[in-house]
This record gives structure tokens, C-alpha cells and sequence, in this order.
């Protein structure tokens, strides 16, 4: 699909679920009022959405949440997912707190890619940010993942005061293990904006002084909006996703289904589609077709985070 203002749009983020095992505090920093389970989309009808969509010429999903694993039947869902014709690529963010056991199925069944969060390698910072004392849980993980061959991602969110003296320490992963590690631009959310944001300027420069070879990567790297560097050093490569400091929005691909079925087209607007409505009122799959198609003509041109007309985003309902 194309959008109006001739942006591709080829990749969809789909959040299964707004429950979650974490309580972190920038994202879902208590028991909130979650989404009725009536309400949410039944796995048969994503993967009906998804299926129109890969018609449409979305060819990249990313599953998330709330926490994905959490969702009882989420591998089941995946490989069904993997089997939708048009579909050329299926990655999951996640906590990784569920992951261990999973990381067999998921590597057999040919996912592309695993995500995993990582804001903080101190225990007691972990325990403090996500309410739970699980790092661990997230570090054997990372390792199962990495001994299973999968391709392996690590987002950590920077915050002023939080994790800031980290970065080397969270970035030195790159040099270890052949993972991406990708610093991501804190964004002002429901929760997150009562932090400060640390910019990904300032993280590259902290990190280019440590890695003196570091390099923009010339070649494609991935298909969103991070910004990659390697360096003869580094068994992986280090990522920016700084949407505040350096807006991306002219490259923009995405669109993304929240768990209640919402087609949102931009993370700091509040215009989509709703396509539960649509899908338990009937709808044809032509019907949907030319309402996606519609909506992402419509999709904003670019995020309009710290401005008053701003929606308040609840990261754990749309996925990140
Ligand atoms: N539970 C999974 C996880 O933590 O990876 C998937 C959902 S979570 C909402 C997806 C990503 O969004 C995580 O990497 C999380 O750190 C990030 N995130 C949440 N709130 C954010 C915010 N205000 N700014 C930037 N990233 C945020
Ligand atoms: Fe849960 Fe992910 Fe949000 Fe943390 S960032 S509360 S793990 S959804």
C-alpha cells in the first residue's frame, strides 16, 4: 500500500494482548483497567486481518503486546501466522521473561527474529523498573535464543537518572554476542512522559569514544526506523531509534492492529479504523480491504508527540 504522502507502507505491528507479567514503570506502571477479554480479538480473526493485509501488500509483522507470551496459545498463533501466504517475515518483541522454554519452537518454526527488552543489566535497577526481580529470567533468554540461532535484538529504552550509566555496559553486548542492540528514544506516553528522556545522540556519542571504529552501516539493515552502526569490534551492531531527536517519519512503513482490533496509523494520533467493529458486523474481506486501503491514505504525516493534540498512547494497548 501506498499512503498519501507516497510513503510504502509493507510492515504491521500487531499487539495479541494488553495484558503483561511487568509492571514497568514508564509503560504499565500498575494494574490498569485492561480490555474486557470480549474484546479482544480472537486469533482467527488477526490472522483474517492479516491475511487482507498481506493482499494489500503488508509483508513484515511484529507480534507484541502487552507481553506476547503471556497469551495463552501464542506459539500456536505464530505458526499459523507463519503459514499466511504473502507474508515474508514474523518477529515477536517480548520481556523475555517467558521466553526460555519457547525459544526451540520458535527457532523451528522459523521466526525471523526475537526482540527481547532489556532496559537495565543491575538486578536491583530490573527489579525496581518492571516490579519484578527477574533479570535473570531475561538474561537466560537472551542466551537460549542466541544458542538456538535466532536472530536476536535487544531494545533498551534510555531515561535520565535510570540507566544512563549503563550504556557502555548495555552496548558491550554487541561486542559479546552477534545481537543488535538498539538504544530506543524514551517517547512521551501515557507513563513514560513522567521520565526523562536520554537522546540518541548523546547515547552514540558515549558509545563511539568506547568503539572508536564505529561506522554507519551502509548497507540495509532491518526495516524500520533504527539506525545502525557496526565496527570491526562488534560481533553485532549497535541501533539508534531516536523518533524525538531525529524524526523519522518520512521513511515511515508501519501501521499497527491493537489487541481490540484498532487499525491505528500513527503511534501519537488517535485516527484509524475500526476493524473488530467491522469484522463482527460482517464485513467482506473486499469490504476490508478497501477500508485499510482508505485509512492508510489517511495515515499523518509525521508524529506530533509533545504537542497538544497529542493522544495520550498507552504503550502496553498498542505494542510499542
Ligand atoms: N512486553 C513486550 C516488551 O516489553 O518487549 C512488548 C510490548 S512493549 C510495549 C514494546 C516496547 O515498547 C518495549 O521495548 C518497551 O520498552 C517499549 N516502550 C514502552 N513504553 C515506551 C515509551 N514510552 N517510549 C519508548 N518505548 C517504550
Ligand atoms: Fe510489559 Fe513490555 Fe510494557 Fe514492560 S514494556 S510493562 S514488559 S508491555
Amino acid at each position: 500500500m501506498v499512503d498519501g504522502y507516497s510513503r510504502l507502507i509493507d510492515y504491521l505491528r500487531i499487539s495479541i494482548t494488553d495484558r503483561c507479567n511487568l509492571r514497568c514503570r514508564y509503560c504499565m506502571p500498575n494494574d490498569l483497567d485492561l480490555i474486557p477479554h470480549s474484546q479482544i480479538l480472537r486469533y482467527e480473526e488477526i490472522l483474517r486481518i492479516c491475511a487482507i493485509s498481506a493482499n494489500l501488500g503488508i509483508r513484515r509483522i511484529k507480534v507484541t503486546g502487552g507481553e506476547p507470551l503471556v497469551r495463552k496459545g501464542c506459539l500456536g498463533f505464530l505458526k499459523r501466522l507463519k503459514a499466511v501466504d504473502g507474508i515474508e517475515s514474523i518477529s515477536i518483541t517480548t520481556n523475555g521473561i517467558l521466553l526460555e522454554p519457547c525459544v526451540q519452537a520458535i527457532s523451528e518454526m522459523g521466526l525471523d527474529c526475537v526482540n527481547i527488552s532489556l532496559d537495565t543489566l543491575n538486578p536491583a535497577v530490573f527489579a525496581e523498573l518492571s516490579g519484578m526481580d527477574a533479570l535473570n529470567l531475561v538474561l537466560n533468554s537472551l542466551h537460549a535464543a542466541l544458542r538456538a540461532g535466532l536472530r536476536v535484538k535487544v531494545n533498551c529504552v534510555l531515561m535520565r537518572g535510570i540507566n544512563d550509566g549503563e550504556i557502555l555496559a548495555i552496548a558491550e553486548l554487541a561486542e559479546k554476542y552477534p545481537v543488535d542492540v538498539r538504544f530506543i528514544e524514551l517517547m512521551p506516553s501515557e507513563f513514560g512522559q513522567e521520565f526523562i528522556r536520554f537522546s540518541g545522540d548523546e547515547a552514540l556519542s558515549i558509545i563511539a569514544h568506547r568503539f572508536p571504529g564505529l561506522k554507519p552501516e551502509s548497507s540495509f539493515h532491518g526495516s524500520g526506523p533504527a539506525k545502525y552502526f557496526t565496527s570491526p569490534e562488534l560481533l553485532g551492531s549497535i541501533g539508534f531509534i531516536d523518533a524525538i531527536g531525529n524524526c523519522f517519519c518520512e521513511g515511515c512503513n508501519r501501521i499497527r492492529l491493537t489487541s481490540a482490533g484498532f487499525l491505528k496509523l500513527c503511534l501519537s494520533h488517535g485516527d484509524g479504523l475500526d476493524l473488530r467493529a467491522m469484522l463482527r458486523s460482517g464485513a467482506t474481506d473486499i469490504e476490508m480491504e478497501r477500508a485499510i486501503e482508505e485509512a492508510v491514505r489517511w495515515k499523518p504525516k509525521r508524529h506530533i508527540f509533545n504537542e497538544a493534540q497529542s493522544v495520550y498512547m498507552r504503550m502496553s494497548q498498542i505494542g510499542g
